[in-house]
């Protein structure tokens, strides 16, 4: 669930990152096309404006290159030889004319000049042909302007020019203005056929270049075919293309296009650069928050410690678990898993192994389980299993034994193996016959019933199972009422005996309860229910102070009491107990504290607490059922006890296997050497009896010797002299 709501959100970033880097490159190009369109657009107005600089630069020309002609003609003007004067030797020398002529009214050149000297009287350089149609053309136009106006004479004449661009032979182009003028001095006026100055002005690269300068444009040159978008035709009198004028065109917008590119590009790498550090910025954080996202659901649906289901996830799981009945005949397998006594696990090896055990544990089970399966840990060591598409109870129970057996290889927790078993407590059903919730139940209710068979192993639901469990129910009320008012419980009385004297020591007192229906029930029966439901401090109590009255009655030296674990959770224990029998009257000295070997092992400051203010206030501590648990000799040194009882299961072969006859040996002759006494429990046999005196054993407890006694029972041996004469219990 959480791996797809991450590869979607991998998606969408992805996603996010090509969009970004599309829309990038579309605005990037749009961008450019606008910027190389709006150039484009202004370069264009730029070089139109060239043309019309251009075009207006010749027009300006060509005016004052009549102009010219008008300014020099103030004054009359003189036709001769002499190189120094006339109107022509002004236009070649000071106003930059190259040639002129002075025609005659017959059409005769009457003075030549070429830039400032004295050219004799005929065209130059083959200037007759070029010059005589123009001046026909002026004479006719002259004729025709006189013929209109009669009265117009010479001086209406003088108004008519004709100023028009020309190529010579020679290739060059020029200027060529004709004017009429007024008749020499000597010479009177001819109305008709005036005189006519004619005047050249070749365009030289040295005048294209002063135009250059003066218009602002560069490269202006002539050219025999145009150039597209700077060049401009010269037209001739006809209309005919004399030359080209081209010049460099004006691109500014491309000029600052170019100029601006390595800035525009050093731009759009760090652009580029800027926004790929910010995208791959992005990137991460989505990447992160997806990260953050998915880790969230995940903590949010599973257990933190194993990695299992939390409940949240396994309550989704068991009510979608009916959707998988497509099999027509499948069941929902509900599984319900307990740590046999991890609770003593956790106290004896401390809470990090019971941790890596329950990760260990859950490791198995998901080794165990195929992936439709979904494995959670509901709390502690509660542990539940929910897999769809069963067919049949042989397939259920085969699956539950599988996970029993799995957890009887032993579990390597760090230096240690520790052995545990499992619990099991099945339900199977169809999804659609039960609630989720009742099937929880069922599946609770086989693991009870798993529980109360012994545990290390499983129980499916059978519907007499809900029986059972009502009947321990009524069993817990019954006991309670029983411990409120005393009523059917009993305190009996084992002997314990020196093997020195062979007398009583002392007594252990064992409790019994008479139940109304079912008749005597000895202790494994009830006292158990009695830690599970929260009253064993009440029985204990009881039994305490039965026992503290009954030896402060019967002068009995010593009286041995059993504690449960659960009752040491209790951290006024020590106190309670002390004033109980301070006000049974019965002095500390005589009091014997039976605990086991598991709450040594506990090492809890409170434990250890309680047992030292006991010992201090004179109660001895005996550790009960020695060998059966993890206690070692060694492990001893560490605790402050004055008794060790060897359980049954030791005596009942120290006569008869040699090693066992060797371990007990050993374990008495440590305890000697730790200051301890030892009793010997379940003495049966008379063989038992000798080898465990002849061992040292300092007392003995045992059906041989006697069985645990009513009160009036033990009363009536002690006042016999310690002589046992009938079992009870
Ligand atoms: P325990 O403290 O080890 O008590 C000895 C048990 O061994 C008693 O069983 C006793 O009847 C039995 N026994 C004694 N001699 C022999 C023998 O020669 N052969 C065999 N087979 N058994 C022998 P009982 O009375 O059924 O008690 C069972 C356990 O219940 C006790 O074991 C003790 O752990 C617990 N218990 C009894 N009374 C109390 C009580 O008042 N409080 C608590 N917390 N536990 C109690
Ligand atoms: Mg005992
Ligand atoms: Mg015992």
């Amino acid at each position: 669930m959480a791996l797809s709501s991450s590869s979607t959100s991998h998606r969408v970033s992805g996603q996010i990152v090509w969009t970004t880097i599309v829309l990038g490159t579309c605005m990037a190009i749009v961008c450019g096309f606008s910027a190389s369109w709006a150039a484009g657009r202004i370069d264009a107005l730029a070089q139109a404006q060239q043309r019309t600089a251009v075009r207006s630069a010749l027009v300006q020309a060509a005016e004052r290159f009549a102009a010219d002609q008008d300014i020099v003609l103030e004054g009359g003007y003189f036709i001769g030889e002499d190189r120094n004067s006339g109107i022509d030797r002004n236009l070649t020398t000071d106003l930059g004319h190259d040639r002129t002529y002075l025609v005659g009214p017959d059409g005769a050149v009457l003075r030549a000049s070429e830039r400032g000297r004295y050219a004799g009287r005929a065209y130059q350089q083959g200037d007759g042909a070029v010059v005589k149609p123009i001046v026909e053309r002026l004479r006719l136009k002259i004729a025709s302007v006189q013929f209109d106006d009669p009265g117009l004479g010479v001086d209406g004449a003088i108004g008519l020019r004709a100023v028009e661009k020309v190529a010579f032979t020679n290739g060059d182009i020029g200027l060529l203005g004709v004017r009429p003028i007024d008749p020499p001095l000597d010479a009177p006026p001819v109305t008709g056929n005036e005189y006519l100055l004619v005047s050249i002005k070749i365009v030289t690269p040295a005048v294209l270049a002063e135009m250059s300068e003066h218009i602002g444009i560069t490269g202006l040159a002539r050219a025999s075919r145009p150039v597209a978008d700077a060049s401009l035709p010269i037209l001739g009198p006809n209309g005919n293309v004399l030359t080209y004028l081209v010049w460099n065109p004006s691109r500014p917008a491309r000029g600052l296009l170019l100029e601006a590119a390595p800035a525009l590009a050093l731009m759009m790498i760090f652009g580029g650069a800027l926004m790929a550090i910010i995208l791959a910025w992005l990137r991460q954080t989505s990447l992160r928050l997806e990260a953050s996202q998915a880790h969230a659901t995940y903590f949010a649906l599973h257990d933190p410690l194993t990695g299992a289901a939390n409940r949240t996830l396994f309550d989704t799981k068991l009510r979608e678990a009916g959707g998988y009945e497509y099999l027509a005949e499948t069941k929902v397998l509900l599984i319900s898993i307990d740590v046999d006594h991890f609770k003593q696990i956790n106290d004896t090896w401390g809470h990090a192994a019971g941790d890596e055990l329950l990760k260990e544990v859950a490791k198995r089970l998901q080794l165990e389980m195929p992936e439709d399966a979904t494995i959670a840990r509901l709390g502690g060591d509660e542990f539940a299993i929910v897999h769809p598409g069963i067919v049949g109870d042989g397939q259920a129970r085969w699956i539950c034994h599988r996970l029993v057996q799995c957890a009887r290889t032993p579990f390597q927790i760090g230096q240690e193996a520790l052995s545990v078993s499992l619990s099991i407590g099945a339900a199977l059903e169809r999804a659609e016959d039960v609630t989720p919730e009742e099937m929880m139940r069922r599946a609770d209710v086989a693991l009870y019933a798993a529980k109360v068979a012994g545990r290390d192993g499983m129980a499916m639901y059978e519907p007499a199972m809900d029986q059972e469990k009502r009947d321990r129910r009524r069993l817990e009320i019954e006991l309670r009422n029983a411990i409120l008012t005393g009523e059917g419980l009993q305190v009996v009385y084992q002997p314990i005996y020196s093997t020195k004297t062979h007398g009583v020591a002392a007594a252990e007192a064992l409790v019994r309860w008479t139940h109304p229906m079912r008749g005597l029930l000895p202790p494994d029966m009830f006292i158990g229910l009695a830690e599970d439901c929260g009253i064993i401090d009440q029985l204990g109590m009881f039994v305490l102070r039965q026992a503290a009255r009954f030896a402060v009655k019967t002068g009995l030296s010593r009286i041995a009491v059993n504690f449960s674990p659960v009752q040491f959770k209790n951290e006024r224990l020590a106190e309670d107990v002390l004033a109980a029998i301070a006000e049974e009257g019965l002095s500390p000295e005589r009091l014997e504290v039976e605990i086991t070997e598991g709450m040594l092992l506990k090492n809890s400051q409170q434990v250890q607490r309680l047992l030292k203010t006991l010992r201090e206030a004179g109660v001895s501590i005996a550790l009960d059922d020695f060998g059966t648990g993890y206690a070692s000799i060694s492990y001893l040194r560490n605790y402050q006890v004055d008794k060790l009882k060897i359980d049954q299961s030791y005596t009942r072969l120290v006569s008869t296997d040699a090693a066992v006859g060797e371990i007990v040996r050993l374990i008495i002759g440590t305890a000697h050497a730790l200051g301890m006494v030892v009793t010997a429990e379940g003495v049966e046999d008379v063989e038992q009896q000798k080898a465990l005196a002849a061992m040292g054993c300092t007392y003995l407890q045992g059906y041989l010797l006697s069985r645990p006694l009513s009160a009036e029972q033990m009363q009536d041996m002690l006042d016999r002299g310690n002589h046992p004469r009938r079992a009870h219990g």
